[in-house]
């Protein structure tokens, strides 16, 4: 466990150090849960949305790409029950002054069950080597038996509580599961309060009437309220989707670890809209689509996985999250929803206005049924940093930290080094970068000795670095040098850009998610 926070704090720091991810407003302290993305962070972050984007507009032609206002009526958050039932259950502890989300604190502990039936298994299976068989252990294993019969319990009275907005029940829960604070180590709890997490403002100036507005706290809205236009100007027929991404506002109650609890954040989102009573097969269309999208990346398939929510939205009738193993445990990236026909007839309802399909096959209005995906892109951007971040120990001693980023999704794409900064050397590196730039980000160095720049190159995730020295110059030759394996190749400047354009391709990436 300490190993793994040491790892997330070198994880912060090499983003700040390396230009992916500063403090807001350093200067000045910082604000709370907000970052910006510096010279590499903008890079990688824009490939992870073009990367999302191509995957849900070039790939299914019945999703269309949009960008609504981050402004919107205000009615919008009611009918959407945002103004009502955005809200967080927050507990203080009176010792620490440390405010947390009970259900979040509630969650953490369950997990402690987990692990601690992992740990039996993981003994267990050094015990008996080979001939070990996992399921008959945990049928058979009185303390594992005992410990899941206990978590087992837990999770059905949690799930209540949560479901019947007890809040009497949540904070008894942690009482009686003797939940600490983390700072403080008491027991010393508030009651549990329900807390919105939409930020306001207003529009117009108070004399001739200000309207009270709020910073979106989704961008799924925006989807919905242009149903009509996208389906009528694009003439699309059910089932269709509509994707977007953009930029999300919560004024989150705990606000910790990185980039992953953001107050200002952003999302991408698509909504797809099904026959009713079609959903349930859409929405298992596009569970494994999209985790075939993650696992597309190659950061490891077992980094990934599927949780069912306990607690379903009262509109909603399926959901699950994709979890991503970062260093403090499996969290969400992503969540699909069933959310039937709520947010479309509700804001027929609050608006007046008819928001229905008419289906030719079946010759009949109807109002249709939503799949949404809904993923954040900083939480994504944490996933790569977290799966891509390695320390190598060298032959000599030395340590050399690399992000394996999938190369397609490097800031930087290809560095051009020329060995020394005369002899001509410099111009010829000019001229292959002026040519290989029109293919991908590159990166032009030629302070210092080669391996420092090759280790500059490895810890922002590059995948290419070419030298040019002396025979260059006579030969029309290079030395490519691959981030992953250190290994190196003499080739012609000329095959340069074949050998390189295969694995940078995102058409390549692409097509690695149907061959998951
Ligand atoms: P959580 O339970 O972690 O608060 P959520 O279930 O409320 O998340 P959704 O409303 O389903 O999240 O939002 C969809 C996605 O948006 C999430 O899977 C996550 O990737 C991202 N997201 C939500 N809140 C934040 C945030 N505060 N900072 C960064 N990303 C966020």
């Amino acid at each position: 466990m300490a190993q793994q926070e040491e790892l997330f704090r070198k994880i912060i720091s090499h983003s700040k150090e390396y230009g992916f991810v500063f403090p807001s407003s350093e200067i000045y302290d910082g604000l709370g849960a907000v970052y910006d993305y510096g010279q590499n962070g903008a890079e990688l972050k824009n490939n992870i949305k073009r990367y999302w984007w191509d995957s849900m507009t070039l790939l299914n032609e019945n999703v269309a790409g949009i960008d609504s206002a981050i402004f919107m009526h205000p009615t919008v958050w009611k009918a959407s029950g945002h103004v009502d039932a955005f809200n967080d259950p927050l507990i203080d502890n009176k010792d620490s002054k440390k405010r947390y989300r009970a259900d979040v604190l509630i969650e953490e502990h369950l997990a402690k069950y987990d692990s601690k039936t992992e740990k039996e298994i993981e003994k267990a299976a050094k015990r008996f080597g080979d001939s070990f068989d996992e399921q008959k252990f945990c049928e058979t294993n009185p303390r594992v038996i005992e410990n899941q019969a206990k978590r087992q319990a837990l999770h059905t009275r949690f799930a209540k509580a949560l479901n019947g907005n007890d809040l009497e029940e949540l904070r008894q829960i942690i009482i009686d599961e003797e939940i600490v604070c983390p700072v403080s180590g008491t027991r010393n709890w508030t009651e549990v309060r329900q807390f919105n997490l939409m930020f306001s403002t207003e529009i117009g100036s108070t004399s001739d009437g200000a309207m009270k507005i709020y910073l979106r706290p989704e961008t799924a809205q925006g989807i919905f309220v242009n149903f009509l236009n996208v389906q009528k100007s694009g003439r699309m027929k059910i089932p269709f989707g509509i994707a977007q991404t953009g930029k999300a506002f919560r004024n989150e109650i705990v606000a910790r670890q990185f980039i992953f609890r953001m107050r200002e954040f952003e999302q991408m989102e698509m909504q797809f809209f099904v026959r009713p009573g079609e959903e349930l097969k859409w929405f298992e269309h596009w569970k494994q689509t999209r985790m075939r999208w993650h696992k597309a990346l190659g950061l490891g398939d077992k980094k990934y996985r599927f949780h069912d929510h306990d607690k379903l939205a009262h509109y909603a009738n399926a959901a699950t999250d994709i979890e991503f193993e970062m260093p403090f445990g499996f969290k969400e990236i992503e969540g699909i929803h069933s959310r039937t026909d709520f947010d479309l007839s509700s804001h027929e309802k609050y608006s007046g206005k008819k928001i229905q399909y008419f289906d030719p096959e079946q010759n009949q209005s109807y109002t249709p049924y939503v799949i949404e995906t809904s993923i954040g892109l900083d939480r994504m951007f944490l996933s790569i940093l977290a799966g891509s971040y390695t320390e190598e120990t060298l032959e000599g001693g030395d340590v050399r930290t690399v992000l394996k980023i999938p190369p397609a999704l490097a800031p930087v794409k290809i560095a051009i080094l020329p060995l020394v900064k005369k002899d001509g050397l410099p111009e010829k590196a000019r001229e292959i970068m002026d040519r290989l730039k029109f293919n991908c980000h590159c990166q032009y160095d030629e302070k210092d000795s080669i391996g420092k720049r090759y280790r500059r190159q490895d810890a922002i995730g590059t995948p290419y670095c070419i030298t040019i020295d002396h025979d260059t110059l006579t030969d029309s030759a290079v030395t490519i040098r691959f981030r992953d394996t250190m290994s190196q190749e003499r080739v012609t400047v000329s095959a340069l850009e074949e050998i390189i354009a295969d694995k940078l391709s995102m058409k390549n990436l692409l097509k690695q998610i149907k061959n998951q």
